[in-house]
């Protein structure tokens, strides 16, 4: 590693920091930190968790499998925060503790028979388009009550709350006013669903504001890990 570079606990310790401080000035509870290791080696895992870091956000599944296998004997929650095709939701259902990207009612079913028995119910987090565009994945914000009483219904899987990607704003206000909408359909989902804790929103670029909107969970990568190595093909 280079010395000019901070080190990844340094960053870790930057991030925490700057996390508590807009929790505190948000003042509704501290934000959790959920660290997003698609494309960054088990290694990289491995030192955040040295320091104390326990959640950590994939992408691709597959990846993740590998990674999960050479981190076996850690007490990793991991949360898959890509987009989730049907063909994968089995091996999601087994291997995650968390999954962001519930966006169809026809995965619900698909995700509650695979859950095992053994296993806690799968933690599931309704994944919103607030930007109303076609190509992204995501519900519309209409789509989240029926989503909610699917997943609700079954014993396996339990509803934690909502997760979104808005699409970066030309100004500060427009950006604000995407995390407000979100926390007012989050506020109306836990009204009907009290076990409902959780609004996943605020990347790197953007964390501090979204907690201050009312984010409970922010998902951080480049801002933690530095640069992501280039995707692989596929
Ligand atoms: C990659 C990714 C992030 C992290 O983005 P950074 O800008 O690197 O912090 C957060 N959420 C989702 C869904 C992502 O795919």
């Amino acid at each position: 590693m280079s010395n000019s570079e901070p080190s990844i606990s340094r960053r870790l310790d930057i991030i925490l920091n700057r996390i508590d401080a807009a929790s505190a000035r948000a003042g509704h509870g501290k934000a959790e930190l959920l660290a997003v290791s698609k494309l960054q080696p088990p290694q990289a895992i491995a030192e955040l968790y040295a320091e104390g870091q326990r959640r950590f956000g994939e992408n691709y599944v597959q990846e993740a499998l590998a990674k999960q296998q050479a981190l076996a004997g850690t007490d990793i929650e991991w949360h898959l925060i890509g987009p989730l095709q049907s063909n994968k939701a089995r091996q999601a259902a087994s291997h995650f503790d968390w999954i962001h990207s519930i966006d169809r009612i026809k995965l619900v079913p698909l995700l509650a028979e695979s859950r095992a028995a053994g296993q806690t119910p799968l933690n599931l987090l309704i994944q919103v388009n607030i930007d109303d565009e076609a190509s992204k994945s995501g519900c519309r914000p209409e789509q989240v009550a029926a989503l909610a009483e699917a997943i609700s219904a079954q014993p396996r899987l339990r509803l934690r709350g909502l997760m979104a990607i808005p699409a970066p704003r030309a100004n500060a206000a427009d950006q604000v006013e995407a995390f407000r909408h979100m926390h007012a359909l989050f506020e109306a989902l836990r009204k009907r669903f009290p076990q409902v804790d959780t609004l996943s929103m605020g990347m790197s670029g953007d964390f501090e504001q979204a907690i201050a909107e009312g984010a409970t969970l922010v998902r951080v990568g480049t801002a933690l890990f530095g640069p992501r190595p280039a995707a692989r093909g596929g």
